[in-house]
């Protein structure tokens, strides 16, 4: 055997153990690291190996066999060789597809592809199956074609790795992409060689040099490979540990920073503000009553709601302050440099105001206040901890002023926050200990005086601070959602009460009991009411609820929504206190009510302020447009009696005729007057 043989042979030896050693290692890393691209090209090195074979098996028959090209020896290998070769290239691309676009080929794409791919080399090897045709025309079909079309394929994976090389940092996409372009190169230049061998007839000689070139590339390719992937997965590694880091101090849902790194950056800041002798502002922000969304909207729309008004307080606030989500609705903000107490105040009024601008989630606008405490370092805590606290000390006292505001500490909210927490705890024993109680106090007809109502108000016999009207508890109870319960039982009291009254006395009136918003948003409310009126067997007419447009308004969807269904049962509605809260004319006209009692406010000053006056003729005359009827709150002296009388204000209740009184005493005043309150 020639020299040269023994050479080519070699050369064609090693070409094949790298594709197989590739194979294998291939393999091995598909296994660890699972990525697809690995597999992908696995399969290309596997596919390069078994073409090896061929042409080596074709190479053998030639030069030991002697055999005519349409000898199935020389065919069978050709076909081989040719088919998988062209089935290894389309394996590289789909690997390099997956490297570069990170999304693995999926099957049934490539398997078109690699049907084509098969079927172009099983076809550009049929030249062999044609006796007349040249050495130098089949080599161009199988060699000079499978170059040129190779080395458009190795051109553009390699210009596309070379492109994703400068995203990701390593030299293991450069060597591929490198070793790429060079193999396309060498493809190239054998297709040329192909096509101008053509006119001789005669097969150009694959120069042995050239050979070994093709496994320098070839190895550098497999090396390229192994390199980038390890590459990849160092830096997937390191992505993950970053997203580890990330969850670990940040929130999934709206992506803020979480607790832990507020409080780690407010250590901080501290320390820096405590150098430098700066003022340093954390605030406290507490979405109001987004529980209601929450619950009557659902959490979808919850969270989306959530994730919306996380980035407008981000927008609010400059690139070093520090926006975090501590929990629910909470967020907390930090300021690292604020010149004076002002600054801080302004952000504060500044996403009070930002959050106001209605959401839209889900096809609804959604409103939002925001209640907001400041704390200061130094004034309000030197420490991570106090200062948090004493901003949501701050927070709460904001919730108390009604909401939607803010509230700069003050040392006595700390004593405020304790006897707040206290009277809770002694709220809770309250209910359970029986110490509440109703009171009641009549409402008359304003012409004749005869009692046509009682108004139930509660009061709560404190062991030690005794009787505590509703203002010093109400507020509580509904914070606490003890309000609740203490709703249950004012409602089956004060029915159970009227049921015996009206046993006993022989003359009609309703009874009239007040419902807070955070009853209405219970959703136990109509039953609990139906239930009371069935228990207690009184005629449903005979029981009117009383809500404020405050609380009406909170959520006023949901309140109609209840209005309309108690109002089906077939219990009258008074819209409690109007004038004093929106006073919307929308909602008088969409509500179900049937009376509207006038705050006391208005009949306070009816005989002093001539505006007053004004408003109380007009919305009387206007509700009795609307079909209300009208109750004057607050009424101590005959001249406002009087004057509301003359307006035609239908029903009046006040001191002047009676105080709120405990039952015996209501009920002995009844029985004295025979249900008339006016003295003539
Ligand atoms: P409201 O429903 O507007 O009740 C009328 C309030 O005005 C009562 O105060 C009553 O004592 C007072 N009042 C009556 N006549 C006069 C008068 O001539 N002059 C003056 N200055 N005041 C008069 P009270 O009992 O302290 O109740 C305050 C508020 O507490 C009630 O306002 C009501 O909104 C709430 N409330 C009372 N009982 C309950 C209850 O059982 N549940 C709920 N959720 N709220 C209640
Ligand atoms: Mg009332
Ligand atoms: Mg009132």
């Amino acid at each position: 055997m020639p020299d040269l043989e023994i050479a080519a042979g070699l050369s064609f030896m090693a070409q094949f153990v790298t594709a197989l050693v590739m194979t294998f290692l291939l393999l091995g890393f598909y296994r660890q690291y699972r990525k697809t691209y690995v597999y992908e090209w696995m399969y290309g090195w596997a596919a390069i190996a078994v073409s090896e074979v061929g042409i080596a098996g074709g190479r053998w028959a030639v030069t030991n066999l002697a055999v005519a090209p349409l000898h199935p020896f020389r065919l069978v290998p050709a076909l081989v060789a040719n088919v998988f070769a062209y089935l290894s290239v389309a394996w590289l691309v789909f690997g390099a597809y997956d490297l570069v676009r990170r999304r693995p080929v999926r099957l049934r794409e490539a398997k078109w592809l690699l049907i084509t791919a098969g079927a172009l080399g099983a076809l550009l090897t049929l030249p062999y199956t044609s006796a007349e045709s040249t050495a130098a025309g089949r080599y161009l079909a199988r060699f000079g074609v499978y170059g040129m079309l190779s080395s458009i394929a190795f051109a553009g994976v390699g210009i596309a790795i070379w492109r994703t090389r400068k995203r990701r940092d390593g030299v293991g996409l450069a060597v591929l992409s490198l070793a790429l372009l060079a193999h396309g190169a060498q493809q190239f230049r054998e297709g040329v060689v192909a096509v101008l061998a053509l006119p001789s007839g005669v097969r150009p000689d694959m120069p042995l040099q050239w050979s070994f070139l093709d496994l320098l590339v070839h190895s550098l390719i497999g090396l390229g490979m192994i390199a980038a992937l390890l590459e990849d997965e160092r830096e997937a590694a390191s992505i993950a540990a970053d997203q580890v880091e990330h969850l670990a101090y940040h929130d999934a849902m709206t992506g803020l920073p979480n607790r832990p790194l507020f409080m780690d950056r407010l250590i901080i800041a501290l320390a820096q503000a405590n150098r430098a002798n700066q003022k340093l502002a954390v605030l406290f922000l507490d979405l109001d009553r987004f529980k209601n969304i929450n619950d009557s909207l659902g959490h979808t729309v919850g969270d989306t709601l959530l994730k919306s008004a996380a980035e407008r307080v981000r927008r609010c606030v400059r690139e070093g302050d520090t926006v975090a989500r501590f929990g629910g609705d909470e967020f907390t903000l930090l300021i690292p440099r604020i010149e004076k107490v002002e600054d801080a105040a302004k952000i504060a009024n500044k996403i009070i105001e930002t959050l106001k601008i209605p959401f839209q989630v889900g096809g609804l606008d959604l409103f939002i206040t925001t209640s907001i405490g400041v704390a200061i370092f130094p004034p309000d805590g030197s420490d991570p901890e106090t200062l948090v606290r004493n901003a949501d000390t701050a927070m709460y006292r904001a919730k108390d002023q009604g909401r939607d505001n803010y509230q700069l500490y003050a040392p006595d909210m700390n004593a405020q926050a304790a006897e707040r927490l206290g009277l809770e705890n002694e709220l809770r024993r309250a209910v359970r200990q029986n110490e509440m109680l109703l009171h009641y106090q009549p409402i008359l007809d304003a012409a004749s005086g005869a009692v046509v109502g009682l108004e139930a108000l509660i009061r709560w016999q404190h062991p030690e601070r005794g009787l505590l009207p509703p203002a010093h508890f109400i507020s509580i109870a509904e914070v606490s959602g003890l309000i609740v319960p203490i709703g249950e039982w004012v409602i089956r009291t004060a029915c159970r009460q009227v049921r015996q009254w009206q046993k006993k006395l022989d003359f009609p009136f309703t009874i009239a009991v007040n419902l807070s918003a955070r009853q209405f948003q219970h959703a136990d409310l109509v039953s609990q009411i139906r239930s009371a009126v069935i228990d207690t067997g009184i005629d449903p007419s005979s029981l009117e609820v009383e809500i404020t447009e405050s609380s009406a308004m909170q959520n006023a969807e949901n309140t109609l929504f209840k209005l309309r269904e108690l109002k089906s049962l077939g219990i009258r509605i008074a819209m409690d206190d109007f004038g004093t809260g929106y006073s919307s004319l929308n909602y008088l006209k969409q509500f179900p009510i049937d009376t509207l009692k006038l705050d006391q406010s208005f009949v306070k000053d009816v005989m002093t302020d001539a505006r007053d006056a004004a408003i109380v003729g007009a919305v009387i005359s206007m509700s009795h447009r609307l079909g209300l009827k009208v109750v004057g709150e607050g009424v101590e002296t005959p001249a406002q009696h009087e004057y509301l009388r003359r307006e035609g204000c239908d029903f009046v209740q006040g001191y002047l005729f009676s105080h709120p009184k405990p039952p015996d005493e209501i009920e002995m005043l009844l029985r004295s007057r025979k249900g008339n309150l006016i003295e003539r």
